[in-house]
């Protein structure tokens, strides 16, 4: 494929960043990627991994003359980041974030970016349960869904290659405006994400009671909540501390969801459990007729596993 971005900054050198260095090495998307991140050690393994070909012990140092700067660090120090590298920015270059929340990265970033630099929010909603430099592989993006919630009045030449960018690393692009993202992404992550963090901390309770039982006879339910509950904790406070009120909303729409299916059991009351399971159920259906999971039990995650084991391999 043809060189979309000549130079590539990538700020934070983590799961994100990482599949994207990979994923825009492997089909020569860019002709330079380089990098910083906080730790030594993280700036080390990205050059034994050599998915970048210079890291820098600054920010600063690392996005001067980059056509593109990523910023894929927490969102609670994005603002920091954006006041490091603002001067440092070339004229005509684009900066994205791939943060998980958007109003308040906007908010974050915007007034640090220089006239003449055009700002495009970002997020692939491609992710593990995983994180650091390791854990990155090429093919993470592949048929997810990379949301860009550009401010009126962006270039839209710019736009244009920024979603280049992104569907040649395997994702389908849509633009929306930040608030609406905050609450789509409210419902279908992070409000999930407290629950199943939530649900893991009572078994855990209660695993002081029943002892080993509760990870011993751990159901594909459960199972399922503890891996997302086993999700970065800086990423997924900063998810919550950024994105308050949709989450709140969210939460409280879920609460009275719950005590109606509580007072269901309680009453007896099949036909409602039956029924609001069927509705859950066809959900469930369109996601796989969508393409955005699979029907096999595993949830296709052995077919997942063997594939970015052999991605692996190749870096
Ligand atoms: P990660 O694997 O934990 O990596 C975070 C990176 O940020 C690390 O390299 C870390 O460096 C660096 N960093 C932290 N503070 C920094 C600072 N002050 N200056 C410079 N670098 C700093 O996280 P990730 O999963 O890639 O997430 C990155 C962003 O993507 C977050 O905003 C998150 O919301 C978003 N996102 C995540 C997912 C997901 O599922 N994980 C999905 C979509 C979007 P050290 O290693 O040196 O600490």
């Amino acid at each position: 494929m043809a060189v979309i971005y000549e130079k590539v900054a990538l700020i934070g050198l983590g799961l994100i960043a990482s599949s994207m260095a990979h994923a825009m090495r492997q089909r020569g998307l860019v002709a330079t990627v380089v990098g910083h991140a906080k730790s030594a050690e993280t700036r080390a393994a990205a050059m034994e991994l050599g998915f970048c070909d210079a890291v820098f012990e600054t920010a600063a140092e690392a996005v001067a003359g980059a056509d593109l700067v990523v910023l894929a660090v927490p969102v609670g120090v994005m603002a920091q980041v954006a006041a490091e590298i603002g001067p440092h920015l070339k004229p005509g270059a684009t900066v994205t974030d791939v943060g998980s929340v958007k109003q308040a990265v906007i908010d974050a970033v915007a007034p640090h970016i220089p006239e003449g630099v055009h700002f495009i929010p970002g997020h692939p909603i491609a992710g593990t349960e995983h994180s650091g430099p390791r854990s990155g592989f090429a093919t993470l993006f592949e048929n997810r869904w990379w949301l860009l919630t550009p401010s009126e009045g962006t270039d839209a030449t710019q736009v244009a290659r920024l979603r280049a960018l992104c569907e040649a690393m395997g994702a389908n692009v849509d633009e929306m405006d930040a608030p609406h993202h905050d609450l789509v992404l409210a419902v279908t992550s992070h409000t999930p994400h407290l629950i199943a963090y939530t649900m893991v901390g009572v078994a855990d309770d209660l695993r002081r009671v029943t002892d080993s039982e509760i990870i011993k006879y751990s159901a594909a339910g459960f199972r399922d909540f503890t891996r997302i509950a086993a999700s970065d904790p800086t990423m997924w406070r900063d998810v919550f501390l950024n994105n308050k009120d949709a989450t709140l909303e969210i939460l409280g729409r879920f609460t009275e969801e719950l005590f109606a299916l509580q007072r269901a059991i309680r009453k007896g009351d099949g036909a409602h459990l039956h029924d609001y399971f069927s509705r859950t159920r066809a959900i469930r259906r369109g996601i796989i007729q969508a393409g955005q999971d699979t029907a096999a039990s595993d949830f296709g995650r052995g077919a997942v596993a063997s594939g970015r084991g052999a991605d692996e391999k190749k870096q």
